[in-house]
């Protein structure tokens, strides 16, 4: 019960406390939408602001709770979060409880919007046994289903500022293009691990979406999230699993922790790729990458997807 007291308290001080001086190291401006500045839109993943970021271009001014790297599933807002979250005119999040710890507080805060939203509850994967019937969060490992996400930001930013709306849908269009455009190219990329290679091992569960999508298989030691330990016995029939299936290369993450894989190479004999995925985050926006004479920035969905594309495609083909 302190705890929580203590909790309270800082939110409370940090709300008090919240001055232009706090304001301005989270916007651009401190002139509100109201009187003419942009609109404000505070995001929570990565993912889900590279895909506002993309819609909204330079006309709205866009915060990340989250950087990269960071894992979602277990992230607790900090006291800068609670100021960005109230000063924002929009929120997006991903939704399906991938910000497990946040997301009755997101819910409850006015003009908050899940992305996941546009996806239809048919295509949700709904993993068996322990998930108590909870969707699997990770969609974007698909990137023609994350394309779904777009409307629901493009309606969303259409109906806060009309004077902008043709450059949103216009944005949407071009941006749901590139998604199957991404998905096409990766298809084609994949063609070159020999069908008995696309067996994906990893840190957790993130890609059962990807491996729906590309007609791999997927294993993880951990759950659904980084923090639900798959524990020895998981760990012996991964060890036997890999072994079994005489793979050449597991996975570790940019999001989690990578001792699990490492240990798991140890024991079954096969090396780990010098490349982390990235599961649940981007990689640093800005960073750019080299594959075969293409160049992409890792900190965008785009470029994570094309990242890891690559990284599997090196190890297994
Ligand atoms: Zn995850």
């Amino acid at each position: 019960m302190k705890i929580c007291f203590c909790l309270l308290g800082l939110i409370l001080l940090s709300l008090i406390g919240c001055n232009n001086n706090s304001l301005d190291e989270i916007w651009e401006s401190t002139e509100t939408f109201e009187s003419g500045g942009k609109m404000r839109v505070a995001t929570t993943t990565t993912i889900v602001r590279d895909l506002v970021r993309v819609i909204g271009g330079d006309e709205v001014d866009v915060f990340g709770l989250m950087g990269e790297g960071i894992d979602p599933h277990s992230y607790i807002e900090r006291p800068t979060d609670m100021i960005a979250l109230k000063s924002a005119d929009v929120i997006f999040y991903s939704g399906l409880h991938l910000e497990e710890k946040l997301q009755e507080n997101l819910e409850k805060l006015d003009d908050s919007y899940a992305v996941t939203a546009g996806i239809a509850k048919s295509e949700l994967i709904i993993p068996e046994d322990k998930y108590e019937a909870y969707a699997d969060p990770h969609v974007w490992g698909d990137p023609e289903l994350w394309g779904h996400t777009i409307k629901v930001v493009v309606d969303v930013l259409v109906a806060k500022d009309a004077k902008n709306a043709d450059l949103y849908k216009a944005r949407g269009v071009t941006h749901l293009a590139e998604m199957l455009e991404l998905k096409s190219w990766a298809k084609n990329r994949l063609s070159e691990v020999p069908v008995e290679h696309r067996i994906l091992v990893t840190s957790h569960d993130a890609f059962m979406y990807y491996a729906k999508a590309f007609g791999f298989e997927v294993k993880a030691i951990d759950g659904l999230a980084p923090g639900d330990k798959g524990g020895p016995k998981k760990v012996k029939e991964l060890v036997n699993f890999i072994q079994e299936k005489k793979l050449k290369m597991i996975f570790p993450e940019s999001a989690a922790n990578s001792k699990g894989i490492s240990a798991i190479a140890k024991d079954a004999g096969v090396a780990v790729s010098a490349h982390e995925l990235f599961a649940d985050a981007t990689g640093k926006l800005g960073v750019m990458e080299s594959v075969d004479g293409e160049t992409y920035d890792v900190g965008s969905y785009i470029g994570m997807i094309k990242h890891n594309i690559n990284a599997i495609v090196e190890g297994l083909k």
